[in-house]
């Protein structure tokens, strides 16, 4: 298995016809599977409506490492994935035969992670004979908007901030047209927060902890850099994303502060930081609306649950005159809804299922939103 190349979950899967039509008058059960990380999760979505949502997380076994172990997390999946279908459609009623199609992450993702959940979906769909979508995990963390408030106007803009990537999008389309703004030249938004989490002593993963013990700090405390925004930087990489200089410099910060035997004042690190982060994501989000004359923002991705985000960009968006939407927080970490939701965008727009050969692609672009296959 080779890293950052494609993945095939088994050749010799016959091409998949599209499925029987769904009862007249109903919009297609889309069932999604996602397997990226190390949380298995399953969904059921008809249309823009939330059925099920089941998630089984091995994140507990990562924990001791400080980060995702990719062996774990693939054994994990195997044994998770056919106990979280069953569970998925317990929670909204259904059986596997009232499913009309089926869609599962493609990439990116952990290789080995991303093959358990192919494979489990092309086995689903063939044994359903129904059709079979392999999509854009980053995507589908935008398409997820659509559970919470219908249909996604566009054109929008879409701030995609989670654990391995940090991109501004300009959506045309959610199934068909997604276009890359600007993204992070170096760490993602929320790998910042789970190293910084790790430098502070807090537990992992790192976003969670650092948005609590930030509750009670001062994030006007330290003034962390922020970093592209100024000068020929801020000209050069208008929407780019650097978040390794921030964490270097409460690297340093702490280090100072121990050195001189002061103890460090862990809730002011942690909301200074916050801050710094939130004030880049906000400001370039709302700029790149301006500069491409978008009305509407999505937010998705797991940093998206942070409270000062969320909070940061509503009023920004305000000032602007941006409509933003963000998820509700149980659907901004990794989970299935998501995958069936943008599924179900795809099937909507009566594109053509994933082909036979379809395999997982660690470093699938997210301009690639459903993958041929
Ligand atoms: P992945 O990156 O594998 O797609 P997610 O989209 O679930 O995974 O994002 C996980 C990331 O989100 C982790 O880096 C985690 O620390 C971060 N995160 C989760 N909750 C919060 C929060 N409340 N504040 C900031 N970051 C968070
Ligand atoms: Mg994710």
């Amino acid at each position: 298995m080779t890293a950052g190349g494609p993945v095939t979950a088994g050749e010799g899967v016959r091409l998949l016809q599209p499925g029987r039509a769904p009862a007249p008058g109903r919009e297609p059960l889309v069932l999604g599977i996602e397997t990226s990380c190390d949380e298995t999760g399953v969904g059921l979505v008809r249309g823009t409506t939330l059925l099920a949502d089941a998630v089984a997380s091995s994140v507990e076994e990562h924990a001791r490492f400080g980060g995702v172990v990719p062996e774990v997390a693939s054994r994990a999946h195997l044994e998770a994935v056919v106990p979280t279908i069953r569970r998925a459609c317990e929670d909204a009623g259904v059986t596997l035969a009232d499913v009309d199609a089926v869609a599962v992450t493609a990439g990116p993702g952990l290789a080995g992670a991303l093959l358990v959940g192919v494979g489990a979906a092309k086995a689903l769909a063939w044994a359903l004979e129904v059709p079979l979508y392999g999509v854009n995990h980053l995507d589908a963390h935008v398409a997820v908007c659509v559970l919470d408030g219908g249909p996604m106007p566009t054109p929008c803009a879409a701030l995609l901030v989670s654990g391995g990537h940090t991109s501004l999008l300009h959506v045309v389309d959610i199934a068909s047209d997604v276009r890359l703004l600007g993204e992070t030249v170096d760490d993602a938004a929320g790998e910042a927060f789970d190293k910084t989490a790790r430098l502070l002593g807090l537990p992992y993963p790192g976003g969670p902890s650092i948005d609590a013990a930030a509750r009670e700090g001062d994030p006007t405390a330290i003034a962390f850099p922020r970093g592209l925004t100024s000068g020929r930087d801020l000209a050069r990489h208008r929407f780019d994303f650097s978040f390794s200089g921030l964490k270097t410099a409460v690297a340093r910060w702490v280090a100072a502060c121990e050195a001189s035997g002061r103890p460090v004042p862990v809730a002011d690190v942690a909301a200074s930081f916050q801050e710094a982060v939130a004030d880049v994501l906000t400001r370039k989000a709302v700029d790149a609306c301006r500069a491409h004359g978008l009305e509407h923002l999505m937010l998705g991705g797991g940093v998206s649950a942070n409270g000062r985000l969320r909070e940061l960009l509503a009023e920004r968006c305000a000032e602007a005159g941006v409509a933003l939407r963000v998820p509700r927080l149980r659907l901004c970490t990794d989970n299935g809804a998501m995958v069936a939701a943008l599924g179900a965008q795809v099937v909507a727009r009566g594109l053509p299922p994933s082909g036979p050969g379809l395999g997982g692609d660690s470093s699938l672009p997210v301009e690639t939103v459903l993958v041929g296959g």
